[in-house]
């Protein structure tokens, strides 16, 4: 059985707990990954003390040679990289493409890192008095990840993290833990000295390990929203600071009067693109109006029956399977409840077969319509190739919809109208916003964060805000007298006046 090692500057280490990594295209087992403890986390701990100091005091623009050397490096390795990826995934190849190269962006962002870290000055802020501002690195910070983007998210983090003078920890999923790993040996092969950046696997033990050791001063969270939130109350209890993402259920609204050719095309990619695991999926569209209701539900209809499931290396597959066999089982479930609920279902996904991988953890496309506010099928994530339609009746009732449900990551508007997009955009009470874009990811020189049960902490990922959570502020006043002012002490709080 194929073992997927931690990445250690300590090598390698025993373990006694195991979980098992899927072939979801054939549903079998294909490798295994040791589950780390708190021995384990104290070790590379240790090895992280022992290389930040000199990383931290390297100037900046070497550290950026680093960034573009493994920005190279992966680039070199795309294919190897991608197919890795889609074999524990089960995403088709193109996309896994994707989420390396929307991590990369993070990367090349980082590469400007010497002028990020620029700080303030203030010459003669009073008499003789000058006054800097800089941002210094935190020491070591951690990331714990989710299965569904093993490329970007770890890149999202560790590139500014690593970039600012700071050594990284990576907890990624245990389902997918392969790419992680990959990609820390290229960082390495790049050019950052060893214990930099390690690779640890686990799952709640080390999760709570990495929360509770003194000397880690920052976690980076993305998952499920019920974690997030727990990782961020023992993080936030423990001293450290914590930005941890969550959950989404994310609205498509489409006016009466947008494109729904256009619409039709962009939700199918958006609801069933990497069979719905994406947090800024689409999987909910509201249509304002009836007549535009029945002819958007019509379309989609005809579109859902063009779509092509396959194993995640056919060229042609819009999308492959789910990661494993219990995920497939709860988004069934999931399918279920919508049906008890009294939600109308068009499109039954359950049961789908793929000749010759009848094993695989793969489901049809799924189409529901009438579902309300009130359904649990609707309030809870699904994170699975299920469309659900919303009706609303007014503008007003489709703004309403996304603004008070408990996530609030993304949320697209289709329009040609200039002037309700932006009056939707101003008032809706969602994070990322998308006007006639179904998937708003920023790119990486902006920032990413959704709202409400979306995201628990302040900073968002990559881009300035992500310089700033990986940083902290040291501000120097300094004067040098020249020894010809009158001395004595002053007992009056200085002021510049
Ligand atoms: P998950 O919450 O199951 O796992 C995320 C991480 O937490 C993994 O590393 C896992 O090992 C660890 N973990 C699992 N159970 C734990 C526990 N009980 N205690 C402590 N740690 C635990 O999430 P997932 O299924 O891997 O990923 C899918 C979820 O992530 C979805 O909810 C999706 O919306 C969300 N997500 C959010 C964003 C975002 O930026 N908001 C991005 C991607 C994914």
């Amino acid at each position: 059985m194929k073992q997927i090692d931690h990445f250690l500057a300590t090598g390698a280490a025993a373990a006694t707990r195991y979980s098992d990594v899927f072939d979801p295209n054939a549903g079998v087992v294909q490798a295994r990954v040791p589950l780390g403890d708190a021995a384990l986390l104290d070790a590379a701990v240790a090895a992280a003390q022992k290389a930040q100091p000199g990383w931290a005091a390297t100037n900046p623009q070497r550290r950026a040679r680093v960034m573009f050397a493994f920005k190279a490096l992966v680039e070199k390795n795309m294919d190897e990289l991608a197919y890795m990826l889609s074999s524990e995934h089960g995403k088709v190849i193109a996309d896994s493409k994707g989420d390396i190269q929307r991590g990369l962006e993070v990367i090349e962002f980082a590469c400007g890192i010497p002028h990020l870290l620029k700080g303030e000055y203030t010459l003669g802020a009073g008499p003789g008095i000058d006054v800097l501002s800089t941002r210094v690195p935190l020491g070591i910070g951690a990331g714990i990840t989710p299965f569904n983007f093993p490329a970007m998210i770890p890149m999202w983090m560790f590139g500014v993290a690593i970039a600012c003078g700071n050594a990284f920890i990576l907890k990624p999923s245990e389902r997918d833990p392969s790419v992680p790993v990959r990609l820390a040996e290229l960082l390495r092969e790049a050019g950052a000295p060893e214990g930099i950046l390690q690779v640890v696997h686990g799952d709640k033990e080390m999760v709570d390990a990495i929360l509770d050791h003194p000397a880690i001063s920052a976690v980076s969270f993305v998952g499920s929203s019920d974690i997030a939130h727990y990782v961020y109350s023992r993080g936030v209890a423990a001293g450290k600071r914590v930005q941890a993402m969550g959950g989404a259920k994310n609205h498509g609204i489409v006016m009466p009067d947008a494109d729904l050719d256009q619409v039709v095309s962009d939700l199918a990619g958006a609801a069933f693109g990497s069979a719905g695991e994406r947090c800024m999926a689409l999987p909910v569209v509201v249509p304002v109006g009836k007549s535009t209701a029945d002819e958007l539900r019509a379309r989609m209809v005809k579109a859902i029956a063009k779509l092509r499931v396959g194993v995640s290396t056919d060229p042609d597959a819009d999308y492959g399977p789910v990661v494993n066999a219990a995920h497939k089982a709860r988004v069934e479930g999931w399918i279920q409840t919508g049906v008890d609920e009294g939600a109308e279902l068009v499109v039954d996904g359950r049961g789908f077969e793929l000749q010759g991988h009848e094993k695989g953890f793969f489901i049809g496309p799924t189409l529901f319509d009438h579902v309300t506010p009130d359904m649990r099928a609707y309030k809870e994530e699904i994170f699975g190739p299920v469309l659900q339609i919303v009706r609303a009746e007014t503008f007003e009732d489709a703004v309403a919809l996304p603004s008070t449900h408990q996530y609030g990551n993304g949320v697209a508007i289709f329009t040609r109208n200039g002037h309700a997009a932006r009056e939707f955009a101003a008032r809706v009470n969602v994070g990322m916003v998308g006007i006639n874009v179904p998937i708003p990811v920023p790119v990486a020189y902006h920032s990413f964060g959704g709202w409400k049960r979306s995201a628990f902490g302040d900073h968002n990922q990559h881009g300035t805000e992500g310089v700033r959570f990986w940083t902290k502020v040291k501000t120097v006043t300094q004067k040098w007298p020249d020894g010809s002012a009158e001395g004595g002490n002053s007992f009056v709080i200085p002021t510049m006046g």
